[in-house]
C-alpha cells in the first residue's frame, strides 16, 4: 500500500469510519462504501465503555459528550434467574449511553469534514484485482480503484464468502440479538442486565432518555420475540422489568444472527498484493457481554489506517492489532463464559460482590 494511492474502507460503521477519518487526517484520499444509510439504528446495548472516549479522543472527536449529550452510566447491577443480584460501580470514568444512530451520524460527519468521500446506500458487490497493485471496488455507486484496503464490513456481510472467512462456513450462527427502546423510566442502576441461559438482557438509557432493551441470546431457530418471552417466563426480575417498561415506543430495530470467533486479521490480495486489512467486528466479535466491542472497533479502524501507511502494512497491522486485543479477547471470553452460565452466576455473584477488587481486576482485564 502506498501513501499516493487511495484507501478503500468498505463499511461505514464505527471502524470504518474511524479508519475513514484517521486517513484522511493525514491528507489521503479516502473513499467509504456503506451499504445501508449512515446515522440508522443497529443492534449494540449501546454501552460506549470510557476506553471508546480515548479512541474518540485519538481521531479528534473527543467533543462527542457536548455534542450528543449522552447519558453518563456508572452502576450496573446484574439480576440471576433464581434471584441472585450483584451490584457494581464502575471504576474510573463513566460509560456513555448514546445511539449508534447519533454516534455513527457524527463520525460520518468528521470523516467527511476532514475530506473522506463516504458513500451510502453503495453496497460492495464485487472486490476485482486490477494488476499491479490496485483492486477495483464494485458498487451499483460505480467502480473504483483503490491501492490498499480497510475491511470493516461487520460481523455478517455478503462479501464473506468471496473473501472465504471462516464464518462464511459456519453451519449456522449461534446467537441471535434484538434492540428496542422504550419510554424513559427509573432503572435499579445505571445499566441493568438480566442473565438467562446462553445470552442476556441489557437496559440502560441512552441520549434522549429513552430506554434501550438489548438482548443476546442462544439462537434456538424460533422469532426472537417468542425466545425472549420464555427467558422472561423463567426469570421473575426479567419479567417484572420488561411489564414495567411496557411496549417499546416504537417497533424493535434490527435483529442479527451471528457467531462469535476470530476471522481475518491482515493478509495480502493473491494477485495484487494489495494488503487487506480487516477491523472491527469483521475482524473478531468481541462477546458483547462486556460491552467493550466499540471501542476496539474504533481503536482497530485507526490502527488499521495507520498501518496502512507503514512499509510493510500487513506486519505492522497484526502486531499493533494483537498488542491492543489479545488480552482483551482472552478475558471477555472467560468472563462471557462465566457469566452467561446462570447456576454459576447465582454461586458466585454473593462472593464476587464481596471482593470489590476482583471486579475491579475483571473490568480492566477486558479493557486491556
Ligand atoms: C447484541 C449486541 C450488543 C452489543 N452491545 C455493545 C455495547 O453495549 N457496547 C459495545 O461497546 N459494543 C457492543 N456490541 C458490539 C458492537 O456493536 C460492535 O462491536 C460494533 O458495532 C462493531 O462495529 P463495526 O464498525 O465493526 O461493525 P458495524 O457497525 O456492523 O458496521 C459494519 C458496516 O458494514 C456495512 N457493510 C456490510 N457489508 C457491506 C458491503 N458489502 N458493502 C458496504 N458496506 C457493507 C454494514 O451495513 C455496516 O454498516 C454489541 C454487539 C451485539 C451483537
Amino acid at each position: 500500500m502506498t501513501e499516493r494511492g487511495p484507501l478503500g474502507v468498505v463499511g461505514g460503521g464505527l471502524a470504518g469510519l474511524a479508519a475513514a477519518i484517521t486517513a484522511a487526517q493525514r491528507g489521503r484520499e479516502v473513499v467509504v462504501w456503506e451499504s445501508g444509510a449512515i446515522g440508522r439504528d443497529k443492534v449494540c446495548g449501546e454501552f460506549l465503555s470510557p476506553e471508546a472516549e480515548d479512541d474518540l479522543d485519538a481521531l479528534g472527536c473527543g467533543d462527542l459528550g457536548a455534542a450528543l449529550s449522552p447519558a453518563r452510566l456508572r452502576t450496573v447491577a446484574l439480576f440471576g434467574a433464581g434471584g441472585a443480584r450483584l451490584d457494581l460501580a464502575l471504576p474510573g470514568r463513566p460509560a456513555l449511553g448514546v445511539t449508534r444512530a447519533a454516534l455513527e451520524a457524527f463520525l460520518a460527519r468528521r470523516a467527511r469534514d476532514a475530506g473522506a468521500t463516504v458513500l451510502e446506500r453503495a453496497p460492495v458487490r464485487a472486490i476485482a484485482p486490477r494488476p499491479p497493485g490496485a483492486l477495483e471496488i464494485q458498487s451499483p455507486a460505480g467502480a473504483r480503484a483503490v491501492a490498499g484496503l480497510v475491511l470493516s464490513m461487520g460481523k455478517r456481510s455478503t462479501l464473506d464468502a468471496p473473501l472465504d472467512l471462516p464464518r462464511a462456513r459456519a453451519e449456522r450462527p449461534s446467537f441471535v440479538a434484538l434492540k428496542a427502546y422504550c419510554a424513559p423510566a427509573r432503572l435499579e442502576a445505571d445499566v441493568e442486565l438480566y442473565l438467562v441461559p446462553g445470552g442476556y438482557v441489557g437496559v440502560n438509557p441512552v441520549e434522549d432518555g429513552r430506554i434501550g432493551v438489548c438482548a443476546l441470546l442462544a439462537d434456538d431457530a424460533r422469532p426472537v420475540w417468542s425466545t425472549l418471552e420464555d427467558h422472561a417466563a423463567r426469570h421473575p426480575a426479567l419479567e417484572r422489568r420488561l411489564a414495567a417498561l411496557g411496549a417499546p415506543s416504537e417497533k424493535p430495530r434490527g435483529l442479527a444472527r451471528f457467531g462469535f470467533g476470530a476471522q481475518a486479521v491482515a493478509r495480502a490480495c493473491p494477485t495484487t498484493g494489495v494488503p487487506l486489512l480487516f477491523a472491527g467486528d469483521a475482524a473478531r466479535l468481541v462477546p458483547s457481554f462486556t460491552g467493550d466491542g466499540m471501542a476496539i472497533a474504533l481503536q482497530s479502524g485507526r490502527l488499521a489506517s495507520l498501518a496502512s501507511f507503514a512499509p510493510d502494512p500487513i506486519h505492522a497491522y497484526r502486531r499493533a492489532f494483537s498488542r491492543a486485543f489479545s488480552a482483551r479477547f482472552r478475558a471477555a471470553g472467560a468472563l462471557h463464559g462465566l457469566f452467561l452460565r446462570p447456576p454459576l452466576f447465582e454461586l458466585l455473584a454473593p462472593l464476587v460482590g464481596r471482593a470489590p477488587r476482583l471486579v475491579d481486576m475483571l473490568y480492566r482485564a477486558t479493557r486491556g
